[in-house]
């Protein structure tokens, strides 16, 4: 009878063990373990590493990373991981996520790292410096080279794979900045002004909506809600977006797939009391996240895309 039971027990744990989740990051096999913080750097670490490494990422679907706090579970991946990449320039300020970067010895906060080689290609705005560098296809590609460094010191043996592979990825991300920048283009200047609920996309203005060298490129944009979306929002901001979309005669807002569309609501009737009929546009942006499987902006590159398709499609025919 005993004999009977233990061998009920393992082939039970066999069994458990046969339909243990795809991603391996929790098992002891080797593997390097890679934690990132947002989808869009977990999607670099995936094409650079490959099967060679387990990655994960911390904050998934539409949760905002400006705010996001640990979750059960979440002390458990830091302590497997082996290295993690972090957004940095204040995205993950979450007192808790905070301090679990602040503590681990093999965080890299690709943002704040690619900033001290070149300071100039990164933002502030109202004295806070902007972490959405994401936005732009080329500056967010700067994260390759320390993305490679970091997983060659960690598996000598492959660092020339990861390598190969990160020149290979570089190369896509520079052939799609040049395309995408060459269909935005084809929106006439004048139309092209952006819209959102919040302010993500002042890098992407600069890349995208600007004229080539246009000085005042900060124009082409603008949103009721700040850097970080949970922060406040007054009927000052609201007034400011609406006298904008007056001014430009923009007939199109956007909202965005993770933030509430309360302040693009207000903003729409404002303007309707001013005499300008303003939609709010039937497709969202991802600002801050990218898209779940099968949303076809389930990769970084393909994110950046939909917003492009998505302003072309909506500015172009005003
Ligand atoms: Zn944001």
């Amino acid at each position: 009878m005993k004999t009977w039971i233990i061998r009920l027990l393992i082939s039970c744990s066999a069994f458990a063990c046969s339909k243990a989740p795809e991603n391996s990051f929790m098992s002891e096999n080797g593997k390097v373990k890679v934690l990132a913080t947002t989808a869009m750097i977990d999607d670099l670490v995936a094409e650079i590493g490959g099967e060679e490494i387990d990655h994960t990422c911390l904050i998934v679907g539409n949760l905002d990373p400006h705010s996001y706090e640990l979750v059960k579970g979440d002390d458990e991946k830091f302590f497997r991981a082996d290295l993690i990449f972090y957004n940095g320039l204040g995205l993950e300020h979450g007192a808790s996520l905070c301090e679990h970067l602040e503590k681990h010895p093999s965080a890299i906060g690709l943002g704040n790292l690619l900033m001290q080689e070149d300071q100039k290609a990164f933002l502030t705005v109202d004295e806070q410096l902007d972490p959405h560098f994401w936005m732009d296809i080329e500056l967010f590609s700067r994260s390759i080279p320390p993305i490679v460094i970091a997983l060659s010191e960690k598996d000598p043996d492959r660092a020339a794979l990861y390598k190969d592979r990160g020149e290979t990825l570089r190369n896509k991300m520079l052939e799609k900045d040049r395309v995408l920048l060459e269909k935005i283009q084809t929106i006439p200047p004048e139309k092209r002004y952006l819209v959102a609920s919040h302010d993500a996309f002042f890098y992407f203005a600069r890349k995208y909506l600007a004229e080539s060298k246009e000085e005042n490129w900060a124009k082409r944009f603008i949103a009721p809600e700040g850097l970080a979306p949970d922060g406040q929002m007054s009927v000052r901001d609201i007034q400011e977006v609406s006298t904008f979309l007056c001014e430009h005669q923009i007939p199109v807002v956007f909202p965005e797939t993770n933030i509430n569309r309360d302040a693009l609501k207000k903003i729409v009737a404002v303007c309707r009391e001013k005499g300008l009929h303003v939609k709010i546009a039937p497709t969202p942006l991802y600002g801050d996240t990218m898209g779940v499987k099968g949303t076809g902006a389930d990769t970084y590159l393909e994110m950046i895309e939909h917003n492009v398709h998505t302003l072309v499609d909506q500015l172009s025919k005003q």
